[in-house]
C-alpha cells in the first residue's frame, strides 16, 4: 500500500515548555482542531487527553513522552510531547533526538523562565528548528514585547513577531497577521471557536505597516534573496516571505513568533499553519548518520522509502491494555506487520507483530510504517530503548541516546512477603523502559537500593509501583549515589585453589589497575602472552572483575574510571575452569582496590541560580557554604545569573531554603556535571554514615 501523507507533508514536532506555561491546554486544543479529539479535558480538572498516565494528571505535569498523531490540512503532525520538569530531562532529550522541529511555549506574563533556557540549549544543541508561541495573552499583565526581549537576552535567539495582538488582557480578540497582512478576528472563546480574516481596520494600518517593515528588515538580514527583492521593489509577497521564513528558521536564524490564549481557543489555527510552513519535514533534515556493526564504516541514510529500513526505539511503555509498546522513529525504508527486523546491539531479529498509531490514549492499528513515521510496536522482545531496528542484509547501529549518570538513591523494600517478587518484577521493567533508573542490590545489609536523576524522578517510580503494579513498598531516605576510585596505581594477584579429592578449582590471575580520568568509565585489556592463561578463561576474569567492580573496598560504592590489565598468571590442566577464573578476578580486583589508595566519589551538580540584585550576596555566601565553587555570575535582563558547582550532597532542601532566603524571587535548575573526589573531612563522615 502506497504511503497516505507524502514525506514532505510529515512534521515531527515536539512542545517544549516551563510547568504552567500552557503546554498541556495548547497540544489538547491543537487535537481538538485537528479533529482527533473531540471531547475536550481541561487540565484543571485533570483530565487532559495527553496526560494519560493517573499520577500525571495528579501532579499536573506531564511526565512520559506520549507520541500522538493528528492530521491538518493533508499534513501528518506526529508531536511528540516533552515534559518540562528539569529531573526529566533526560525525558526531553530523548524526545529532541527524534524530532525534527519544535514549538516552544512561553507564558505571556511569565515570559522566559530558567527552566526553559536548559531546554533551548538541549534543542540548540540537536539543532532542532524551532517556533514560538506567547501564550495566555488574555492574562493580566500579559507582555508579549517583554518576552521578545527575553527571548534575546536569555536564550541568544533571534526572534521573529509575526503577529500583533488585537486588544490585551480580557479584551484580547484576535491578531493582525504581518505576513498576510489580515486581521484574524475570533468572536467568542468557546471551544471550536474559528476566526473571521478581515482588513486590518484603518486605525492599526499604519501600525501593521511599522511592523511589517520591521519583519522583513529582520529576515532580510538573514536571507540575501529576500534582501534583493524588498530592495528592488520595496516590499515581497506573501509567498516569497513566507518561503524567507520557513529558510531562516530551518537554518536556525530567527524563531518565528506567535501568539495566543489556548485556554480561550485563539491563536491555535494560525500557529496550525505555522507548524506547516516553517517547521522542516524528514526531508529536510540531514540524512541520519550511524554505523557499520562490524566494520565500524561510518553510514548515512537519507529519509526515503526506497532506503533499506532503520529505526530508533526512542521510549518503551508498559501499558496496561497491549503490553510494553515501543516507540520507534522510523528514519528510513518501510515496515509491515509480520516482517523481520534486526536489532544489531542486541544480534537478534525480533518479528513484527502489531503496529499502531498513537491518537493520545486512542490507538489505531496500522498495517504498514514509511521513511519519517513515528508508531508503536507491541511486544518487542529484545529491543530496549535507545536499540536501533534494521534490516539484516543492511545493519546500521544509529547512536543511541545519552543517559544522565543517576545520582540519588534510595533503599526500597516490599512491605509484605506477597509484595516481595512483585516489587522486582515491577522494578525491572521499570528499568528496561527508563535507562536512567537503577537497580541494585546491596547483599551485605540485605537491601534494594534504586537509583534515578533527581528525588521527584524516584518518587514517581514509587509511586508507579503502586499503582500501575499494585507493589507495597518502603523507601528510605533519599542518599546520593557515592562511587569509589583509586587515586594511584597497583598490581594484585588473585588465586582461587581448592583441593578436595575428586577434581578441584584452580584460577590465577595477575592485575595492573590505574585510574582513568574522569569520566573514563571502564577498561579490560587482555595483555596475556603464550597461552599461560587459555583463551576461554579470559572473559571470565573479566566477568569477576565487572562483578568486583560493583561493591569498592571503602565502602561498598561502585568503582568507576579504572583501567584493568590482565598481565600474568598460570592455570591447571585439569582443576582450571570458568568459575575459579572468575573468582581469581574479583579477588585481585578486590586487592588491587585496597592497593590503589582508594577514594570516595561524590555527584558534582551544576547549579544556576537565578536571583534578583538584593539577594546576590546571601545566595552566594549560601553556596560557598554548601561547598559551592562559583563558575560565573552575569546579568539577565534585571536580574543576576549564577552559575556554580556545588556538589549533590549539599544540595538536599535548596529549592526551600533559596525561596526563604529570596522572599520566593529567586530559581533555580540543576543538572549532573561529573563525579569529583570527595574531601578528606567530608569523606570521613561519608564512611561513617555508611557504617565503614
Ligand atoms: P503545562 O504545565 O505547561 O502543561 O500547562 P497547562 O496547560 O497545564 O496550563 C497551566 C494552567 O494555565 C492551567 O490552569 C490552564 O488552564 C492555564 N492556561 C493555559 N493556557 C491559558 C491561556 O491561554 N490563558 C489563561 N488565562 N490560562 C491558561
Amino acid at each position: 500500500m502506497p504511503r497516505l501523507v507524502p514525506l514532505d507533508k510529515i512534521r515531527n514536532i515536539g512542545i517544549m515548555a516551563h510547568i504552567d506555561a500552557g503546554k498541556t491546554t495548547t497540544t489538547e486544543r491543537i487535537l481538538y482542531y485537528t479533529g482527533v479529539s473531540y471531547k475536550m479535558g481541561e487540565v484543571d480538572e485533570g483530565t487532559a487527553v495527553m496526560d494519560w498516565m493517573e499520577q500525571e494528571q495528579e501532579r499536573g505535569i506531564t511526565i512520559t513522552s506520549a507520541a500522538t498523531t493528528c492530521l491538518w490540512k493533508e499534513h501528518r503532525i506526529n508531536i511528540i510531547d516533552t515534559p518540562g520538569h528539569v529531573d526529566f530531562t533526560i525525558e526531553v532529550e530523548r524526545s529532541l533526538r527524534v524530532l525534527d522541529g519544535a514549538l516552544a511555549v512561553f507564558c505571556a506574563v511569565g515570559g522566559v523562565e530558567p527552566q526553559s533556557e536548559t531546554v533551548w540549549r538541549q534543542a540548540e544543541k540537536y539543532r532542532i528548528p524551532r517556533l514560538a508561541l506567547f501564550n495566555k495573552m488574555d492574562r493580566v499583565g500579559a507582555d508579549y514585547k517583554r518576552g521578545l526581549k527575553m527571548m534575546e537576552d536569555r536564550l541568544g535567539a533571534n526572534p521573529l513577531l509575526l503577529q500583533f495582538p488585537l486588544g490585551s488582557e480580557d479584551k484580547f480578540s484576535g491578531l493582525v497577521d504581518l505576513v498576510a497582512m489580515k486581521a484574524l478576528i475570533w468572536d467568542t472563546d468557546i471551544l471550536g471557536a474559528t476566526f473571521r480574516e478581515l482588513d486590518i481596520p484603518p486605525e492599526l494600518k499604519l501600525e501593521a505597516q511599522r511592523q511589517r517593515e520591521g519583519l522583513l528588515t529582520k529576515l532580510a538580514d538573514v536571507d540575501d534573496s529576500l534582501l534583493e527583492t524588498y530592495l528592488n521593489e520595496g516590499d515581497v509577497g506573501e509567498r516569497e516571505v513566507r518561503r524567507a521564513i520557513r529558510r531562516a528558521t530551518l537554518e536556525l536564524k530567527v524563531t518565528p513568533v506567535f501568539l495566543g490564549a489556548a485556554f480561550r481557543n485563539k491563536g491555535i489555527q494560525p500557529l496550525l499553519d505555522g507548524i506547516l510552513d516553517y517547521l522542516p519535514s524528514p526531508e529536510d533534515i540531514p540524512p541520519v548518520s550511524g554505523w557499520h556493526p562490524k566494520t565500524s564504516e561510518e553510514l548515512h541514510r537519507p529519509a526515503a522509502d526506497n532506503q533499506p529500513f532503520c529505526a530508533l526505539t526512542f521510549k518503551i511503555v508498559t501499558d496496561p491494555f497491549v503490553g510494553q509498546l515501543a516507540f520507534l522513529r522510523v528514519y528510513s525504508g518501510q515496515l509491515k506487520t509480520g516482517d523481520f527486523v534486526f536489532c544489531p546491539t542486541k544480534n537478534k531479529k525480533e518479528r513484527i507483530g502489531r503496529l499502531l498509531k498513537m491518537h493520545a490514549n486512542k490507538r489505531e492499528d496500522i498495517k504498514e510504517v514509511f521513511a519519517g513515521d513515528i508508531a508503536a510496536v507491541v511486544g518487542l522482545k529484545v529491543a530496549s530503548t535507545g536499540d536501533t531496528l534494521c534490516e539484516q542484509g543492511h545493519p546500521i547501529v544509529l547512536e543511541s541516546i545519552t543517559y544522565p549518570v543517576p545520582v540519588i538513591s534510595i533503599a526500597i523494600e516490599p512491605k509484605s512477603k506477597a509484595d516481595q517478587d512483585k516489587l522486582f518484577d515491577a522494578l525491572n521493567k521499570i528499568a528496561t523502559e527508563d535507562p536512567s533508573f537503577q537497580i541494585r542490590s546491596d547483599e551485605e545489609v540485605g537491601q534494594t537500593i534504586i537509583s534515578g536523576m533527581g528525588e521527584l524522578h524516584l518518587e514517581i517510580i514509587v509511586e508507579r509501583l503502586l499503582r500501575e503494579f499494585n507493589v507495597h513498598a518502603n523507601v528510605g531516605k533519599p542518599q546520593v549515589a557515592y562511587k569509589e576510585a583509586l587515586a594511584a596505581k597497583a598490581s594484585s594477584e588473585g588465586k582461587y585453589v581448592r583441593q578436595s579429592g575428586g577434581r578441584g578449582q584452580y584460577g590465577h590471575v595477575k592485575l595492573e589497575v590505574e585510574p582513568l580520568p574522569p569520566g573514563g568509565g571502564f577498561e579490560f585489556v587482555n595483555a596475556i602472552r603464550g597461552g599461560v592463561i587459555p583463551r576461554e578463561f579470559i572473559s571470565a576474569v573479566g566477568t569477576g572483575v565487572r562483578e568486583a567492580l560493583n561493591a569498592g573496598v571503602l565502602a561498598g560504592y561502585p568503582i568507576i574510571d579504572l583501567k584493568v590489565t590482565l598481565v600474568d598468571g598460570s592455570y591447571h590442566e585439569v582443576d582450571s575452569s570458568e568459575l575459579a577464573f572468575k573468582i581469581a578476578g574479583s579477588l585481585a580486583l578486590r586487592e588491587a582496590a585496597r592497593k590503589g589508595s582508594p577514594v570516595i566519589m561524590e555527584p558534582i551538580m551544576e547549579v544556576e541560580v537565578v536571583v534578583p540584585k538584593d539577594f546576590l550576596g546571601d545566595v552566594l555566601g549560601d553556596l560557598s557554604a554548601r561547598r559551592g565553587k562559583i563558575i560565573a555570575t552575569g546579568t539577565q535582563a534585571s536580574a543576576q545569573v549564577i552559575s556554580a558547582q556545588v556538589p549533590l550532597a549539599e544540595m538536599f532542601g535548596y529549592a526551600t531554603d533559596l525561596r526563604s532566603a529570596s522572599q520566593g524571587r529567586a530559581t533555580h535548575t540543576m543538572q549532573f556535571s561529573h563525579y569529583n573526589r570527595v574531601p578528606a573531612t567530608v569523606s570521613e563522615q561519608v564512611l561513617l554514615r555508611s557504617g565503614c
